[in-house]
Formats: C-alpha cells, structure tokens, sequence
C-alpha cells in the first residue's frame, strides 16, 4: 500500500542551493517513480542556467516551434523509458497508434542502417567520442513526438530535452556538425543518477536508451519495470547519486 512521507532536500549545487520538502511514497515503488523528481529538479537547474547565461547578456535562442534539435539521438535513462512506455500508453489510442508508427518507421530505418546494436551498446572510438549520434543525426529522424515543430509531451519531456538550452544562432542547430553550437552549460545531466542507480539494483553497467528504441527497450526489460523496491530507500538512493558531485547533505523524513 501506498505510504507518503516528507524528505528535506539540502544538495549545494554549482547552480546554488536547492532547499524544499518532497513527498515521497514510502510503500513499494518502481523505478518510474523516480522520474518526476529528476525532472523537477532539473527544471529548477535549467532555469538558473539560463538565468546566469542572461545576466551575463546571452540570450537563449530555443523558442516554441522551433524543433530542430528534435532530430538528435535523445539519450534517456531507463527509469525515464518507463515514464515515456506508460505516457504511450495513456495516450488516446488513435494517438498511441499514431506515435508507435512513428517509433516503427524510425526502428525499421535503424534496422536498416544496422545500428541498433551500436545505439544499444554505444561504442566509443579511441578519442572517447561515440560516433553514432552523427550517423544518427543525418538519418533525419525527428523524434516520434515532435508535431508541427513542437514537442507534443512538453511537460514530460525528459531530462536531456530539457538540458538541451542554445545561445548560438537557432539555424545553427540544423547543422551542429558544421557548426559550434553554444548550449547553456549545465552542471549534470539528472539522467545519469537515473542510469547509475539502475546500475546499482540491477548488478549491471550504467546505461542510456535511444529516445526512439525506448518503447522497444522497455518490452526487452518488462521484469524490471514491474520491479519494485522500498520507496524511501529508493528516493534517498537517488538523492544520494544526484549528490555524489555536490551534494551537502541529505535529509530525513
Ligand atoms: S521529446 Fe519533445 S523535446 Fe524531446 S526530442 Fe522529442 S519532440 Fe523534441
């Protein structure tokens, strides 16, 4: 059964402190839990970065409408491939069968293009740069949710979406390779936590999911979905992991 409990959270970050009370489900919980405080926290992070980069007079060139970015390969953590199976899922299921088209095409080009594997198990060349995201990047394969040029999961984008902040000219991000894009300078990415304390439960190596293999992935790792483990330990795990580079101290329920 469902329990709440208060947990303080006190992390110093290099974007400031972050203070505040979360409500934490102390009964069994699954990874998905998780995902709403990253994603909370990372809006609190985002929003000092891009303040910082305008009062040192840059201005953020992302708007509404402009999805170019959207054709990157989006890594996510798998707590948050959880999060986007069951948004698929709550969807209208004219919409679902619509976006998991979507997702099918890209899978099918991917498929194709034999990079499944690579974009699964990222490899690395010998100057520690994963080539894959530039051989993805020109597929030209916006993402399942981009409409009209806007993301139509706004609120629930994930972490790396929301990071993802350019001081550089907008119509530079149609080329980043040709280009130097500048992006607001963020701290960490809340996904790595996500992918380092999956790690931690499930014995194994920190890892990121394509966006667009998600659904396909979460099928793959149905059992560990449904896993589920003490949600205070849990939470206070997460916060743990978040803090590694900055964190203060952690509080108490
Ligand atoms: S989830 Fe939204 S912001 Fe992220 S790549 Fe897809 S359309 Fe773009």
């Amino acid at each position: 059964m469902s329990k709440e409990a208060f947990f303080e959270v006190d992390l110093n970050t290099p974007l400031g402190p972050i203070r505040g009370r979360v409500s934490v489900n102390t009964g069994p919980m699954g990874l998905v839990e998780l995902v709403p405080t990253a994603l909370e926290l990372t809006n609190m992070l985002v929003n000092r970065a891009r303040k910082r980069e305008e009062k040192e007079g840059k201005r953020i060139s992302c708007q509404a409408g402009c999805g170019v970015c959207c054709c990157q390969m989006v890594p996510i953590s798998a707590p948050e491939a959880f999060y986007l199976a069951d948004l698929i899922e709550s969807l209208s299921p004219d919409r679902r069968e619509e976006v998991l088209k979507r997702f099918e095409v890209i899978k099918k080009e991917l498929e194709r293009q034999h990079l499944i594997d690579e974009l699964l198990d990222p490899l690395y060349g010998d100057d520690g740069v994963m080539p894959t995201p530039k051989k993805y990047f020109f597929l030209n394969l916006p993402c399942p949710f981009l409409v009209k040029e806007s993301c139509s999961i706004h609120p629930y984008r994930p972490v790396a979406c929301r990071e993802y902040n350019v001081t550089s000219p907008p119509s530079w991000c149609a080329d980043p390779y040709s280009y130097e894009i500048s992006k607001v300078p963020m701290p960490l990415p809340l996904s790595a936590p996500l992918a380092s304390l999956t790690a931690q439960l499930t014995d194994s190596k920190p890892r990121l999911i394509p966006l667009t293999l998600a659904p396909f992935w979460v099928v793959e790792n149905a059992e560990l979905q449904q896993r589920q483990w003490p949600g205070l330990e849990l939470f206070q795990q997460l916060m743990a992991e978040v803090g590694k580079p900055w964190l203060k101290k952690g509080g108490r329920p």
